[in-house]
């Protein structure tokens, strides 16, 4: 069993109840997660990734961690180093027009507060870069070696 396998992803949202089917955007929301954090390198073993789906659940949890809901800053997940968890907003992985995000920065951005152990912005923020840059690379690289 890989390190990751023992990690794991829960889902809130404000229509996600437990034994029934989550909604759709959900399963897609958590499908994006697992397929773009397998690109970068993951060294614990018992972390806890939370999906949040819906931005009204988003918006509530960030009043309950402190932010002020009135603030112009958009942020898109959140990693609590000593509790060992990290909240993902679901909505903007799926939405990248709106939020002019990209999945892949956001996840890598909350991977390397993880892998780090560092709540430096711009440290964090040079280590995700990194990581996305080479994870481009690897792909292209793929892609030409199926041309060949
Ligand atoms: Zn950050």
């Amino acid at each position: 069993m890989s390190a990751r396998a023992q990690n794991t992803i829960t889902v809130v949202g404000t229509f996600v109840q437990a034994g029934k089917t989550p909604p759709a955007d959900a399963v897609a929301e958590v499908k994006l997660f697992q397929s773009v954090s397998s690109k970068f390198p993951m060294k614990e073993k018992t972390w806890k990734w939370v999906v949040i789906v819906d931005d009204t659940m988003w918006q509530q949890l960030m009043i309950k961690l402190g932010f002020d809901p009135n603030t112009p800053l958009q942020y898109y997940g959140q990693t609590d180093i000593d509790h060992q968890v990290t909240f993902i907003r679901g909505w903007a992985l799926i939405h990248p027009e709106l939020f002019n995000q990209v999945p892949e920065h956001i996840i890598a951005h909350e991977m390397a507060h993880v892998f780090l152990h560092s709540r430096d912005e711009k440290l964090v923020d040079d280590q995700a870069l990194t990581w996305i840059k080479a994870a481009r690379k690897e792909k292209a690289a793929v892609q030409m070696a199926g041309v060949r």
